[in-house]
């Protein structure tokens, strides 16, 4: 039974860069926030993911598929 196939890709959506998990993330804390001060650094935070410039793709130097770093280094590689 192969079971190593399992343990990837399993915290985000297909589609979701880790930027934009962060982003969830924090707006979900900040729903939680009661601090105004901690809720200010959290929106700041939010407003510094959003200010971050898209993540290029790069291609794998061993089957040459294109993606999302992130997504090239979990890829079922040949
Ligand atoms: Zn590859």
């Amino acid at each position: 039974m192969n079971t190593t196939q399992s343990a990837t890709n399993k915290s985000t959506a297909d589609s979701q860069t880790t930027a934009e998990a962060l982003r969830d993330e924090l707006a979900a804390a900040n729903s939680h926030v009661e601090n105004p001060e901690a809720q200010q650094h959290v929106d700041r935070a939010i407003e510094l993911l959003n200010d971050l410039p898209p993540t290029p793709l790069v291609e794998c130097p061993g089957c040459g598929v294109v993606g999302l770093p992130e997504r090239i280094a979990v890829h079922d590689c040949l």
